[in-house]
């Protein structure tokens, strides 16, 4: 049986109503009381899925018990404004997904988290055809770039993490410098698709299936507040529309044909050779 003076704690604790206290009740006000709508409504959520979505769809969950076979792993920021499969409309089984702060891949080696491996399984395992990187509009993570001071001592894992954006920063300082620091963050955004997707190429498999002809990368940024998506097009280099540029092969970094062939102490089938990759 708790004591009147535990009951009263608690009651403080759920209701929230007391600000200042003695003892037990001062470590109290330090802390926000979870909150019990939140979970009350992701559990009607959940109840209302499995009684509508689930009960007819029931035959898609019943195959994909036997495998999944993804054509697109899709990389988001983890902001709860952005859900890559609500963009897509995807079904579950057709998009493979990486989420984290600031869609963020680390370079090769870089750092040995579950990111590397996602994309490896991704390519490797489940031979996905396209890599999406997606930033969006007034991401958190990007305006977090320009103050990494703060960061540095109220969030150091988050100030560590943003280290992998380094470039997207120093490109924006270095050429946006008439832009407001609102619109280098949304810049920031832009540009930071494209620092990402030079990550992505850093990966063995990566390099090995863009020299295939075998994965297709796009930088996509995504406009909650008009639903609107733009697709970075790196020929016309500005961003258009995902209609425009899905179909595009990715520029692999080759030897340029004229290089290649130019190297006279090579034989001429041999730099052709090198020039189209040994497949
Ligand atoms: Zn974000």
């Amino acid at each position: 049986m708790e004591s009147p003076a535990i009951a009263a704690i608690a009651a403080i604790a759920i209701n929230g109503t007391i600000e200042t206290g003695p003892g037990p009740i001062a470590r109290i006000r330090t802390h926000q009381p979870p909150s019990r709508s939140a979970m009350k409504k992701l559990i009607k959520g959940l109840r209302q899925f499995q009684s509508q979505y689930f009960s007819s769809h029931q035959d898609l969950f019943a195959q994909l018990a036997h495998g999944q076979k993804p054509r697109v792993l899709f990389i988001a920021c983890s902001d709860s404004r952005v859900d890559p499969n609500l963009i897509v409309q995807a079904e579950p089984g057709e998009i493979f997904v990486l989420r984290n702060a600031g869609n963020i891949v680390p370079p090769y080696g870089a750092a040995n988290g579950g990111e590397g491996a996602t994309i490896e399984y991704a390519i490797a395992a489940l031979g996905v055809s396209d890599v999406i990187v997606c930033g969006h509009s007034h991401c958190g993570a990007m305006k977090g770039l320009f103050k990494l001071k703060e960061l540095q001592e109220s969030m150091p894992l988050v100030c560590h993490w943003l280290n992998h954006a380094e470039a997207t920063r120093r490109v924006v300082l270095d050429n946006y410098t008439a832009c407001s620091k609102d619109e280098l963050a949304e810049i920031a955004v832009a540009e930071n698709v494209l620092t990402q997707i030079d990550n992505l190429r850093t990966y063995p498999i990566v390099r090995s299936r863009l020299n295939q002809g075998s994965l297709r990368l796009h930088a996509w940024v995504y406009e909650f507040e008009t639903g609107e998506v733009y697709a970075y097009d790196p020929i016309k280099q500005e961003y258009v529309s995902p209609e425009q540029t899905w179909n595009q092969p990715t520029p692999a970094f080759r030897l340029p044909h004229q290089v290649a062939t130019a190297c006279d102490w090579l034989p001429e089938d041999q730099a052709d050779r090198i020039y189209r990759g040994s497949h």
